[in-house]
């Protein structure tokens, strides 16, 4: 492996350490979107100043964009002396709420015991900030290499990516010739590649009835009765059948290796702000429930829905005045990169020479902006990749660890090396 290539990274420590700290101390919550500007243009500022070209990008018209909370992208570039391959890192600046429990302040970019404290540290401004020094030492020791690295901080990703990634997808700035190979530093753990994730069905099932007064039942038609026949038919035949379906993806943790269905509302009859009065008597005229069904790489979005509808129909056909709607809210297709893929290969090579093991291959239970870059950008040479650690994510108390970001920021530039000059050792 490339000695002066990993001095390089050592020289960069602290510089590592106070670039993380000032990332977070942004405090780019979301929802709402708030700091994302100053973020993005701090990204921006920093990058021009080591040769980057830099854009920032307002995905006007998207989901909570306004003047007040602008969805400002940040996309920078930085071309080799000769064309060749372009190798994107992709992070996610905005953070979720903070939420209670912590010790330290959130937003103050503590740094102790060789980690740093902060809402958005290992999710993922530490992975940000290893992916910039990868790339700064890189260009320093090799001056002449051929292609282009581009850095971007993208916005909303928590909330489905629609004025990030997505957005920056549709305008093209993920898509070939421009962008070969896509590395997005999530919380995944140093020395884990993760390959893509697990496909998304989300639908409201809404159950219909009819209002009648609460003492005379009979007149009307309960809805909530209705839908208490589709959970029980969930429960006998649905999720058994979920549970017998195991995936060849390595989903961590294991639990998520099947199907899965979450119920994630319920409602029905009267808003629960009658309180602190009293219900008022109705038969209820209709219930309303969400699912967010997560499914595998071998099964087809088809027989997922066909499987929930045909439980509705059958209730259709047996039980009296049974009547529904169902309405898709979210589709998003399952996805994993071969592990023969260029950037899997090349950033697993980087593992293997700072730990001299083979990395192991994981699979995200949940989605994250992957699913843009290959379903819009039609980019498939793309993994998740970074230093923090993935059950501090969204915590109290998140961390990212100093020596982490220090080796992965290694395990990158040498990913670079690999995919654009083509050698680990050179
Ligand atoms: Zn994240």
């Amino acid at each position: 492996m490339n000695e002066r290539l990993l001095r390089a990274v050592d020289a960069r420590v602290d510089d590592l350490v106070t670039l993380t700290a000032e990332l977070i101390r942004f405090p780019t919550i979301n929802p709402p979107g708030e700091a994302y500007r100053p973020c993005a243009e701090y990204i921006g500022a920093r990058l021009k100043k080591h040769g980057f070209e830099t854009e920032f990008i307002r995905a006007e018209g998207t989901p909570g964009d306004t003047d007040r909370y602008p969805r400002v992208n940040v996309v920078a570039r930085f071309d080799g002396r000769s064309p060749g391959a372009c190798v994107h890192f992709n992070s996610h600046i905005d953070v979720v709420e903070a939420g209670e429990g912590w010790s330290v302040d959130p937003f103050a970019g503590l740094v102790k015991d060789g980690k740093v404290y902060g809402r958005g540290a290992c999710d993922m401004k530490g992975g940000l900030a290893s992916s910039i020094i990868a790339a700064e030492a890189f260009k320093e020791v090799f001056p002449d290499f051929p292609g282009a690295i581009e850095i971007s901080g993208t916005v909303d990703e928590e909330s489905g990516g629609f004025g990030g990634v997505a957005h920056l997808a549709k305008l093209g700035y993920f898509s070939k010739p421009k962008v070969d190979h896509v590395i997005i530093p999530e919380p995944l753990n140093k020395d884990r590649i993760c390959l893509g994730h697990r496909g998304v069905w989300w639908a409201e099932i809404e159950t219909k009835g009819e209002i009648a007064h609460g003492s005379m039942p009979f007149l009307g038609d309960n809805a909530v009765r209705h839908m208490g026949a589709v959970l029980q038919a969930f429960e006998d035949e649905l999720f058994p059948a979920l549970d017998r379906k195991v995936t060849r993806m390595p989903v961590v943790p294991e639990g998520a290796r099947r199907s899965t269905m979450n119920i994630n509302s319920i409602h029905g009859g009267q808003t629960e702000d009658f309180r602190p009065g009293l219900p008022s008597p109705n038969v209820p005229d209709s219930c309303r429930l969400t699912i967010d069904r997560r499914f595998l790489l071998e099964e087809n979005l088809a027989t997922v829905k066909s499987e929930v509808t045909a439980i509705l129909e059958r209730l259709k056909r047996e039980r009296k005045k049974f009547d529904y709607e169902i309405r898709d809210i979210m589709e998003v297709l399952p996805l994993m990169t071969e592990r023969d893929a260029p950037v899997v290969k090349a950033v697993a090579q980087g593992i293997m020479a700072i730990f001299d093991r083979e990395p192991d291959y994981v699979i995200s239970p949940g989605t994250y902006d992957q699913k843009h870059i290959a379903r819009i950008g039609h980019i498939y040479d793309c993994i998740a990749y970074g230093p923090g650690i993935l059950d501090l994510a969204h915590r109290p108390d998140e961390w990212v660890g100093i020596a982490d970001m220090v080796e992965s920021a290694k395990v990158m530039a040498i990913g670079l090396n690999v995919l654009l000059r083509g050698t680990v050792a050179g």
